[in-house]
């Protein structure tokens, strides 16, 4: 790569935005830090800022704002706060790449800003894409902009559908590890604890999505996403359990074909390919030696015990706001649930009783995003205090 490539990192400090650190790490010669973003954690954001040098750093929780100043003073790197800031860092005409790793919805309007700045958006943040799909695909399309996947799942179809013609894609297979309660029936379910549910199989991720992991709307989340950045219906995208997260997902042709793409589970290399696109770097990271990873298994997703994904779908073919009813009332959930507020299973009857009720609106702008958002979010916290 001949020029280095100026990176915005929304989410330096979790689990995606920690991993993205080692990647530009090993690849000084093609990839730097501009930005770096963070919510609260101050403490690891003054350290990475440190290291790293950026150009500007933003804590969106305004009350740490003189903290980071005052550890970052006589570094030169500039500090900012809130989540007006964050709108405008991602549109600076020094950020080539925007990687989106916040969590939930608040990846929305940063999103969109990055897109309606034309820029090369690394997404891993998907509940940007399941709650506003329409209107970020749009945006970018007419902004000139590019998003390249970062979850592994989206990561391996695009690499799948490389030089392939969109006509000639039959159906996606997602693949699902099946988490930690693979097999369980509901009356186990509603036993388990948070702290079962943070323990992920394969992949060490943050607390929110490792819940998703367990209930299987992770992979709910992973079919809206795969709508939008693959262009194919709800009945196209399949999702098939293999325990291992080898295979990173597959991609079936007209012909009959089917592609696959398979890593270790180690985020760091879709995370590296969305960064370098369309450029593969060699980098460090361990390799797969298929000798030492032993069988490769595959069975069905259990949609009737994991309602979850039978949700997404069925938010999915409802379109309009539904996917942002969805969201919202999932995020709501897991957090009542990670403080044992509510069952495991309760999770989805809270989602489910939110998209009955909310209005459906079959062509919304953002305002009916934002609106749809603090409805969902208010009824799914009052289903929480009945429960
Ligand atoms: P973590 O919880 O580990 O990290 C979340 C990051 O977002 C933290 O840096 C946090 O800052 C920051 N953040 C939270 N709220 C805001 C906000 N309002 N504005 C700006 N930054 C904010 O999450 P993960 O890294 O696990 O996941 C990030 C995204 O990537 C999610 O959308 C997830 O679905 C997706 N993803 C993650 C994978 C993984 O392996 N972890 C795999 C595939 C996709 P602070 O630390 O200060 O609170
Ligand atoms: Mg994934």
């Amino acid at each position: 790569m001949s020029q280095v490539r100026r990176v915005a990192i929304l989410g330096s400090t979790g689990s995606i935005g920690r991993q993205a650190i080692e990647v530009i790490e090993a690849f000084p010669e093609a990839i730097a830090a501009d930005v770096l973003v963070t919510h609260s954690n101050a403490e690891l954001l003054i350290e990475q800022a440190k290291r790293l040098r950026p150009r500007q750093v933003v804590i969106v929780h305004a009350a740490l704002y003189h903290r980071v100043c005052e550890a970052l003073a006589g570094t030169g790197i500039r500090v900012a706060a809130g989540q007006e800031a964050v709108l405008a860092a991602v549109q600076q005409p020094q950020v080539d790449v925007v990687l989106a790793a916040m969590v939930g919805y608040a990846g929305l309007l940063p999103v969109l800003a990055a897109a309606q700045a034309g820029k090369h958006i690394a997404l891993a943040n998907k509940e940007a894409l399941v709650v506003a799909g329409a209107l970020i695909t749009t945006e970018v399309r007419r902004y000139g902009g590019c998003l390249i996947p970062v979850d592994s799942e989206h990561s391996a179809i695009f690499q799948c559908v490389a030089g392939e013609a969109h006509q000639s894609v039959r159906r996606i297979i997602l693949t699902a590890s099946g988490g930690p309660f693979r097999g369980m029936n509901i009356d186990q379910l509603r036993h388990v604890r948070p702290q079962q549910a943070l323990q992920h199989p394969n992949w060490k991720m943050g607390e929110k999505i490792t819940i998703d992991s367990a209930t299987l709307m992770n992979k709910g989340l992973e079919v809206i996403e795969a709508h939008w950045l693959f262009g194919l219906p709800a009945e196209r995208i399949e999702v098939v359990i293999h325990p291992q997260s080898i295979i990173h997902s597959m991609v079936e042709f007209s012909d009959g074909s089917l592609k696959a793409q398979l890593g270790l589970p180690d985020m760091r290399l879709p995370i590296q390919y969305a960064l370098t696109y369309p450029q593969r770097l060699s980098g460090p990271w361990p390799r797969l030696d298929l000798l030492q990873v032993g069988p490769l298994t595959f069975e069905p997703a259990d949609r009737n015990t994991f309602r979850n994904l039978a949700l997404a779908y069925e938010a999915l073919r409802l379109g309009g706001n539904m996917p942002c009813v969805l969201n919202a009332a999932n995020e709501v959930a897991v957090q009542a649930f990670l403080k044992e507020r509510i069952s495991f299973p309760t999770i989805s009857r809270i989602i489910e009783q939110c998209m009955s009720e909310a209005d459906f609106i079959g062509q919304p702008g953002l305002e009916d995003y934002i609106e749809t958002d603090r409805w969902t979010r208010q009824k799914a916290q009052a289903l929480i205090e009945t429960s």
